[in-house]
């Protein structure tokens, strides 16, 4: 029992979650929403510890298409970054915003970017594509985020300031427009630098939450230099060319890591 203690655990957070704001808010969406969403993450993790190849994908197809289809199409929430600024602004704590707090703003304190490695619907497509390990290194382009950060405020900020009528609606068709307009550049970009990442690393505005918040994570991929004979094959499989040797919080790329466990599934020591 011991070896599933962690898919426990999270599945006790998350009904934590589902509970609080069941009870606080009156809304009995929210107790079956992160139940939901804790019972996919449990079962990830329960078949990757029975070692699972795809438990991974598993998690990213229960969670990624229920937030896409469900919440997005058919219930009209844009869980967007747009989606956040749109009930920041109307001063709401529900949808995009309670789910931008949980997994993006302070749940990356406790598990990192894994909304990245098991739950963003842009990532769910894009890690079907076939470059799944970089071809070359990182471009310097990170700062392209903080462009599209900033184009997506000002977007609704300009909506707000113009009194534009109807904002729900537009909220929704931006929701459908900015996926597709992700998932074209998603594909064209994982297509050019042949890295199915390439949008993550250079693009996604949301990564100007999650960097920050990762870098204090609690659960985090450490290294036994006991066991650890430096074949570099963690680095050769890392699809966000982290150095997951050093133990340090300022390791190289340590705040792109989506805790995939390309690396540990591949150390040949089981150092990781
Ligand atoms: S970086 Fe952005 S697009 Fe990539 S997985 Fe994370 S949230 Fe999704
Ligand atoms: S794959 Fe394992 S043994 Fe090889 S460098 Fe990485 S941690 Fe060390
Ligand atoms: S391969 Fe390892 S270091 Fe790289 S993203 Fe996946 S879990 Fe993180």
């Amino acid at each position: 029992m011991k070896k599933y203690a962690l898919p426990l655990v999270m599945l006790a957070v998350f009904e934590a979650v589902a509970f609080t704001l069941w009870l606080t808010k009156d809304n009995i969406f929210y107790l079956f929403n992160f139940s939901y969403i804790g019972c996919s993450i449990a079962l990830g993790m329960f078949l990757y510890i029975r070692k699972y190849p795809h438990a991974r994908r598993v998690v990213q197809l229960l969670v990624g298409l229920y937030m896409l289809v469900y919440l997005g199409l058919v219930s009209n929430e844009n869980m967007q970054l747009e989606g956040f600024w749109y009930y920041l602004f109307t001063g709401v704590f529900e949808a995009a915003t309670i789910h931008y707090a949980v997994a993006k703003i302070f749940g990356p304190l406790l598990f990192g970017r894994g909304w990245c490695g098991y739950a963003c619907w842009t990532a769910m497509v894009l890690d079907l594509l076939p470059w799944k390990v970089p071809a070359a290194p990182r471009k310097k382009l990170g700062w392209i985020r903080y462009v599209t950060f900033a184009l997506s405020l000002i977007f609704v900020s300009a909506l707000f300031v113009s009194h534009v009528g109807n904002l729900e609606r537009i909220m929704f068709w931006a929701f459908v427009i900015g996926n597709v307009l992700y998932y074209a550049v998603g594909i064209g970009l994982a297509y050019a630098f042949k890295d199915n990442r390439a949008f993550c690393k250079y693009i996604c505005p949301i990564t100007v939450f999650l960097k920050p918040m990762s870098y204090f994570a609690l659960l985090r991929v450490k290294c036994d230099k006991q066991k650890c004979v430096s074949c570099g094959k963690c680095k050769r499989v890392c699809p966000m060319d982290v150095d997951v040797t050093d133990n340090s919080r300022k390791r190289k790329n340590g705040t792109e890591c989506i805790l995939c466990m390309e690396c540990v599934r591949n150390c040949p020591k089981k150092a990781l």
